[in-house]
């Protein structure tokens, strides 16, 4: 019989299914722990979880303001100059997928190192590695891009990126008209 404090064990088990977006470092990895240890969800089927090295002259910070995860239960952070994602239930094979939803650039072009991880055991492995990693290493998102400064003014809406109109007035009101 379910008591309230298991009530609660288990609403914090699902924990990155009601987040989305940046994480920090010990909140992504409480997040993904939870997903890999709860076994009420699919063994090997919990999602992927990502780690992407920048190209050379990118910042990991810069990198993290064009990842714009769309699907609750997609979570972000960064450290260790790299960005880790963890996508809930999705499958490998449709990581590209995913990945294009999610950046408005080609991934190749941000990053020029991928490593991937999908079944619990990988998931958990690297988990231990990941929580070595000490608070000096932890990134965190550059002041005042976190969400509404966008460097490129579009949207995932579900099929493709647009761009995001702005209103341009051509003739300012004082001016008047040439009549
Ligand atoms: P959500 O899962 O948090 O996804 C939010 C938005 O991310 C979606 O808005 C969509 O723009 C994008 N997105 C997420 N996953 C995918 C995907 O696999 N493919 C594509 N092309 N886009 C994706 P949207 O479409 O307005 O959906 C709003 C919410 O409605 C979703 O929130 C989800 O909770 C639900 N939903 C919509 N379609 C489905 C579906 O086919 N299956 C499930 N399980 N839920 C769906
Ligand atoms: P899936 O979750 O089984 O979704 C299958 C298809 O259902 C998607 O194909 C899309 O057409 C539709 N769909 C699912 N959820 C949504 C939604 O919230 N909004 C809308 N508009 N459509 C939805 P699609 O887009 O080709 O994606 C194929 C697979 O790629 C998905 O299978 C999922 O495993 C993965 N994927 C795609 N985008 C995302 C994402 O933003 N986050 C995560 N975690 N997985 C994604």
């Amino acid at each position: 019989r379910l008591v309230p404090e298991d009530i609660s064990t288990l609403l914090s088990m699902t924990l990155p299914l009601k987040l989305r977006g940046f994480q920090t470092w010990s909140t992504f990895c409480e997040a993904v722990g939870n997903m890999v240890n709860n076994t009420l969800l699919p063994p090997d089927g919990k999602g992927v979880l990502v780690a992407l090295r920048p190209v050379p002259g990118i910042r990991v910070e810069q990198a993290l303001t064009l990842c714009r995860p769309n699907r609750v239960g997609d979570i972000v952070t960064i450290g260790d100059n790299r960005l880790l994602m963890f996508l809930s239930f999705c499958r490998v094979n449709d990581l590209d997928t995913a990945l294009n939803h999610i950046f408005p650039l080609p991934t190749a072009d941000i990053f020029s190192n991928r490593m991937v991880w999908f079944e619990d055991n990988q998931i958990a492995a690297e988990l231990v590695l990941l929580r070595e990693v000490g608070p000096d290493k932890w990134g965190a998102p550059l002041t005042g891009t976190s969400d509404e400064k966008k460097i490129i003014n579009a949207e995932h809406d579900g099929q493709t990126w647009r761009r995001i109109p702005e209103p341009l007035r051509l003739l300012s009101e004082d001016r008047g008209s040439a009549s």
